[in-house]
């Protein structure tokens, strides 16, 4: 008889146990779903409109968006006869619209229509040679009240920084996209004559620490030129950055694995390189970031021909340079000059660059 019970106890405690790991999970799991039921979903806080595009009355894109956001940066360019496209507008007195402008969507389920506007060909032509567009060039910042780290002329006061993007956002300028500048250079599209664009390199602890809150608080549209590899300069890495730390800061590249650790290593990496080994380097930079190929940066502004070949092999659009000027309608794409914004640089003369 003995030899039965044991069986008999084995599999009342075995069943005991399954009982007991059933109840927990189950509570578990409704203590869960409670937690889903109970939360709203942003899309269910926010407003969401409907985003219609229209060129003379014909709708060419709809899509949905939610309070807040900013428009997408696509390329919706429609073509007329002896027209240039002027730009997206919500209706005829409001700002230009673009990937820069924050949706109000005041009222939910609302269609928002933007229009296209046009100017003449002929009227264009006499427009563009007066547009200059500075690409401003930003490294490293530090807080004046608490001065670390090395000092060089690229490393900016937090102070000088501040001003100077309260400036772009007091005079409404207009911050174009990479598609706009590409579709401006194709003589596609107009940009109007107070465009600028904010582009930080390198994009160090300095950068997310004090220039990205600034940026935000001040609604500017910036461009971070990320190393997408894991080569870094002060322990960052582009795996372990933190995300969508601002919707107003887009990444583009700096190269994946062609930047170095330090300059002495780096120079001639991209220069004297295989534009092959090139453009290899900029299709995988391209996969990490979401497959944008806009823009490169050149690391410390170096390229040759072979980069360049590298560049077209890879299918990049633009090249960003660190020679001095500003982008005309007349730029070479691959090759387009900056403005380095240097310390102690005061904000009279920081206002010259756009006079
Ligand atoms: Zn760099």
């Amino acid at each position: 008889m003995k030899e039965h019970k044991l069986p008999i106890i084995i599999a009342t405690i075995f069943t005991i146990i399954i009982l007991i790991l059933i109840l927990v999970f189950a509570t578990k799991k409704q203590i869960e779903i409670e937690t889903i039921d109970l939360g709203l979903t942003e899309s269910q806080i926010k407003n969401h409109c409907h985003i219609q595009y229209f060129s003379d009355d014909k709708k060419l894109d709809e899509y949905e968006m939610l309070d807040g956001y900013l428009f997408k940066d696509q390329e919706i360019v429609p073509i007329k006869d002896n027209f240039v496209f002027n730009g997206w507008y919500i209706d005829s007195n409001a700002e230009r619209v673009n990937y820069s402008t924050e949706l109000n969507c005041e009222k939910n389920n609302d269609t928002i229509k933007l229009n296209a506007k046009w100017i003449t060909t002929n009227e264009w032509n006499n427009i563009k040679p007066s547009v200059s567009i500075p690409i401003l060039m930003y490294h490293y910042f530090y807080d004046p009240n608490n001065p670390t780290g090395e000092m060089n002329s690229n490393v900016l006061s937090s102070a000088d920084f501040d001003a100077e993007m309260k400036y772009l956002s007091e005079n409404s300028f207009y911050y174009p996209s990479w598609l706009e500048i590409n579709d401006f250079l194709d003589g596609k599209i107009t940009l109007p004559i107070k465009s600028v664009i904010v582009t930080d390199d390198d994009n160090t602890a300095t950068w997310f620490n004090i220039g990205l809150p600034i940026v935000e608080k001040y609604k500017v549209m910036a461009t971070q030129f990320t190393i997408t590899g894991t080569e870094w300069w002060d322990g960052h890495s582009y795996d372990n950055l933190p995300a969508s730390l601002s919707k107003y800061v887009i990444m583009r590249s700096h190269t994946n694995a062609m930047h170095g650790p330090n300059r002495g290593e780096f120079v001639g990496y991209m220069k004297g390189g295989d534009p092959n080994l090139i453009a290899n380097d900029l299709i995988e930079s391209a996969k990490r970031l979401g497959g944008k190929k806009e823009v490169l940066c050149y690391p410390a502004g170096e390229y040759s021909d072979s980069t360049l070949d590298g560049l077209r092999m890879a299918g990049y659009n633009l090249g960003v340079t660190t020679k001095p000027g500003t982008v005309k309608f007349d730029s070479i794409k691959l090759e387009l000059p900056r403005i380095r914004i240097s310390s102690g640089q005061d904000l009279t003369s920081f206002m010259g660059i756009f006079n």
